[in-house]
């Protein structure tokens, strides 16, 4: 984390230190949440549509910190610390991190993409580790505030810093980008993600591609191939990578710069052979063909670094994963649940869908899917298309939660016949109907928006508690 004194804090965030006097005195680390002072930290009040930071400054200087960062037209600042004045303590927390990122000089990696970000953020990490001394963000701490306190986290001695950024409107990753000054960006896909917010999946595209803003002049972009509206975006005037940017290509497709070129899936894992890769077959401890895909991004970037084969192979054996991504738990009466319920998009939903149907089975496999939010006005035609790409023959019966996800099942009935989908509105109905019909050797997959809450779902199914 970061160590400085205030003096050099100040100077970094372009702040003012209200008393010289205080300027040896030693920070260590950042911390913008009042309830997790850290000894000698700085506290950063920050100022949001339903809170201010700065009620609670006085008492973090209190609870042990070193000092408190102070919006000038907050008024007068707390007595009782130290205290750096500045314009606005967002644009001094990012300041801060940019400046510190500069002085560290680590390699750095962008990961950006509607799905997959952190899946193959934590792909990447698992990858360069065995190498590098590496620092990634810790869970999703991915936005305008999440990636300042990534890098302020950071140790002086790291040599290549993994971060994921996300967003949900344009001008978000070029900001990221601009503050993390990527050697190597990753976009992973184009989905339907924020489809509400942006207006087109084109408009996601320019969205994503707005990492190459920050890309260091010589950069490396490591892309979707398999997604023509990045290609296409590239080619508009509008396009200004930097000078002398490399492309790489990877996806499903065989024009891809890499590809899979064999895929097993066997338990809860998969294991891959792709074309730059052809002597070496790869163990994935991840079911999902979209995960071989994710994978392959990774292992481009380790290639860049100079990661050995064997390397790449020790890292993805040790993979560990931010828990709800396509977790397989093993119910005590031998069901299994899949636990997919973090969060879901129409391409994420049929990514989910896939695995429920390539998982070897000796009882039913069972999807329960819940709405997907904030994908805009053609939110049912989405639910609509996901009944549609269920498989009768693959799936064995169909649950579904909410209102729109009432259009999954309305798609899929025709096909599927009587007896077979269900729709709920009611937890509690879903829930009671579910610990009737689940049984031993069956796979039951869990798949939602955030909003839906699923895996409350899951947590209350018998077998599971
Ligand atoms: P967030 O925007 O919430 O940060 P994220 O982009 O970090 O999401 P992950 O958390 O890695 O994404 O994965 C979320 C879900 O997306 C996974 O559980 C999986 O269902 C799906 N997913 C992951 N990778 C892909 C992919 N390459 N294509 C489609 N779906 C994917
Ligand atoms: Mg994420």
């Amino acid at each position: 984390m970061i160590t400085r004194t205030l003096y050099t804090i100040a100077l970094m965030c372009g702040g003012e230190l209200s008393s010289a006097e205080d300027k040896n005195i030693e920070v260590a680390g950042v911390v913008t949440d009042s309830r997790k002072i850290t000894p000698a930290c700085l506290f950063v009040p920050l100022v949001g549509d339903n809170f201010d930071g700065h009620h609670y400054a006085a008492a973090s200087l209190a609870a042990g910190a070193a000092a408190t960062l102070w919006q000038r037209d907050k008024g007068p600042a707390p007595e009782g610390g130290a205290v750096i004045l500045v314009e606005d303590t967002l644009a001094a927390l990012q300041k801060l991190s940019s400046a510190y990122l500069g002085e560290l000089a680590p390699r750095v990696v962008a990961v950006t993409g509607s799905n997959g970000k952190t899946t193959t953020k934590d792909m990447i990490t698992a990858l360069l580790d065995v190498q590098y001394k590496v620092h990634k963000t810790q869970g999703n701490f991915n936005n305008h505030i999440g990636l300042p306190l990534t890098i302020l986290s950071m140790d002086s001695d790291v040599e290549i810093a993994v971060l994921e950024m996300g967003m949900s409107s344009r001008g978000e990753i070029a900001l990221l980008s601009g503050l993390a000054v990527p050697d190597v960006a990753v976009i992973t896909n184009v989905g339907e993600s924020h489809l509400l917010q942006l207006g087109s999946r084109k408009e996601i595209a320019r969205a994503k591609l707005e990492i190459v803003d920050g890309l260091k002049r010589g950069g490396l972009l490591i892309y979707n191939g398999d997604e023509p509206l990045l290609a296409e975006v590239m080619a508009e005037p509008g396009f200004n990578p930097p000078e002398g940017m490399l492309r790489f290509r990877f996806g499903q497709s065989e024009g891809n710069d890499d590809y899979p070129t064999g895929l097993m899936s066997h338990g809860g894992g998969m294991t891959f052979t792709s074309h730059l890769h052809a002597e070496r077959a790869f163990t994935l401890p991840l079911p999902g063909r979209h995960n071989v895909i994710n994978a392959l991004a990774a292992l481009a970037v380790a290639r860049h670094y100079g990661v050995t084969d064997e390397n790449i192979e020790t890292g993805l054996a040790g993979l560990k994963l931010t828990g709800m991504r396509i977790e397989v738990i093993q119910a005590a009466n031998g069901l299994t649940l899949l636990n997919d319920a973090y969060n879901a998009s129409p391409t994420s939903m049929r990514a989910a869908i896939d695995v429920l149907q390539s998982m070897k089975c000796s009882g039913r496999r069972i999807a329960v899917l819940g709405d997907m939010l904030e994908l805009g006005p053609d939110e049912v035609l989405f639910h609509q298309q996901t009944g549609s790409y269920l498989d009768p023959a693959l799936t064995d019966e169909v649950y579904t939660f909410g209102p729109l996800a009432a259009h999954i099942a309305e798609a899929a009935a025709e096909r599927f016949g009587a007896g077979r989908i269900f729709a709920f509105t009611d937890k509690e109905a879903l829930i009671t109907a579910l610990n009737t019909k689940c049984g031993a050797k069956d796979v039951v997959l869990f798949k939602a928006s955030r909003g839906m809450r699923l895996e409350e779902v899951l947590h209350r199914l018998k077998e599971y508690s």
